[in-house]
């Protein structure tokens, strides 16, 4: 830069000594100053004009550059031009990566404009979702995948959970499809489609297995049942053999359990939603879960009941007294006697909830999330003695899904635990508004 000032600074005093010269010689100083300034002139129109059409033509400047001032302004142009060219090189590889990882994600994915039309499309997209991007630029995503499901769960606009589909196309797939919402405001859509048709498959096979097993063993069961009750009815049945053959018909008992909560998790998993028309009667159900409940530990807990007595509820019948009798009954059997259990069912501002609560151990914090998997007891051996399946608090989170509700379960070691089902807002219903001719079911 200071080099650039000094030659700038020596031009003009060249110049400025010519303009001497030239009136020494006794030339017109007005004609003297005038060819002095006339070269200086030229130099910066013909820097100027070429700086001008480089930066017009987009050409890139390189050396050599001019001396002086000029030589500045050329090389921070320079400068600035090299720089651009390696943001946009950034740019361009990470749009190139992105299209790559795109590409190569196995699962399909679709962006939406705010219309719902496509707008950008994965290779993949053209095998699981019927999308082929370019050619369908512009397209409805609901024309080239027409369901009913997912007609209603774009208008829905609430995509918290995803949802499993076989497409028109290609009804051997069985497709994962989530959205998430992106882009400016929001407004755009973004569909991932997954291929789940291999899980689903084996799905099928456990759940098809499950039941079968459990309906295959129903019956030999029976049988071998009801020979162990005839011995230990019989007379002549030796003394000595009366405690094994109690044993026996226990085991066999809690077998039985088993086999039936396992049916019901099978049926419960096979059909897809439930049936909404009933509506229930719950505090009619409630009272009678509890006198059963009572007659459970022989009235040794307490049992405290907060029931509106108007608060009906519309769902399935027998997955509702399923869940709801699950929980109470663990109330009962895994605290100590003695212990209270409060029942609440009362609706909100977030809709109807039923809680129960007590105070008996509690559970640590480790267990909480395990414990709707299928056999997970907190206690193996003690479950087992008290006659639980496993299976209980399972048969609570699958009825619960299939009403849209969800169960919260908190609980303190030492203090005891509550068990919540939060149901939805517009399931529930006040008794008046309910006409007396439909009387509602409770059991
Ligand atoms: P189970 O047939 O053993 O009751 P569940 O699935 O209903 O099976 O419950 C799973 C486990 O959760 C139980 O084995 C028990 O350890 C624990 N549990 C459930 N309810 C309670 C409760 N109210 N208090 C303490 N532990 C509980």
């Amino acid at each position: 830069m200071r080099e650039s000032l000094v030659f700038e600074v020596w031009l003009l005093l060249v110049l400025l000594a010519l303009a001497l010269l030239l009136l020494w010689m006794g030339l017109d100083p007005i004609l003297a100053v005038l060819l002095a300034i006339l070269p200086y002139l030229g130099h910066n129109l013909f820097y100027l004009g070429r700086l001008t059409l480089l930066i017009h033509r987009r050409h890139r400047m390189a050396p050599p550059f001019p001396r002086g001032l000029w030589g500045v302004i050329y090389r921070s142009v320079a400068r600035h031009q090299q720089s651009g060219r390696k943001r946009r090189k950034r740019q361009v590889r990470f749009i190139r990566r992105f299209r790559e990882a795109a590409i190569s994600v196995p699962d399909a994915l679709v962006i939406l404009d705010r219309h719902q039309r496509i707008e950008w499309a994965n290779p993949i997209a053209a095998e699981l979702m019927n999308v082929h991007w370019p050619r369908d630029e512009g397209s409805y995503l609901t024309k080239l995948l027409p369901h009913d499901r997912l007609r209603e769960f774009l208008a829905a606009d609430e995509y918290l959970r995803p949802i499993e589909l076989a497409p028109e196309h290609n009804r051997a797939l069985t497709l994962l499809v989530r959205i998430t919402p992106f882009g400016e405001r929001k407004r755009q859509r973004l569909v991932v489609g997954r291929d789940i048709t291999k899980v689903f498959h084996l799905n099928l096979i456990r759940r098809d297995f499950v039941a079968n097993t459990s309906h295959e063993l129903r019956t030999p069961l029976t049988v071998i049942s009801g020979f162990l009750e005839n011995l230990m009815d019989s007379p002549l049945t030796p003394e000595n053999h009366r405690r094994p053959l109690q044993l026996m018909s226990s085991q066999a008992e809690r077998m039985r359990s088993i086999i039936e909560d396992l049916l019901t998790l099978s049926r419960l998993e096979m059909e897809d939603v439930t049936t909404w028309s009933e509506p229930i009667d719950v505090p009619k159900m409630l009272r009678l879960i509890l006198d059963e409940a009572g007659l459970l530990d022989a009235g040794e807990h307490k049992l405290v009941e907060d029931i509106a007595p108007d608060l009906l509820l519309k769902g399935n019948r027998l997955e509702l007294r399923s869940a709801f009798s699950n929980l109470v009954f663990n109330a009962v059997i895994h605290t100590p006697s003695g212990s209270r259990v409060r029942v609440t069912w009362r609706e909100d501002e977030d809709g109807p909830r039923f809680a129960v609560k007590d105070n008996g151990e509690g559970i640590a914090r480790e267990h909480i999330p395990r414990l709707t998997e299928r056999f997970y007891r907190v206690d193996k051996a003690r479950s087992r003695t008290s006659g639980g399946t496993g299976l209980g608090l399972a048969i609570v989170k699958h009825v619960l899904n299939r009403h849209d509700a969800r169960l919260t379960i908190e609980s303190e070691p030492g203090r005891g635990s509550t068990f919540t089902c939060r149901f939805p807002m517009g399931i529930g219903l006040e008794r008046s508004e309910f006409h007396s001719h439909d009387s509602p079911q409770s059991h």
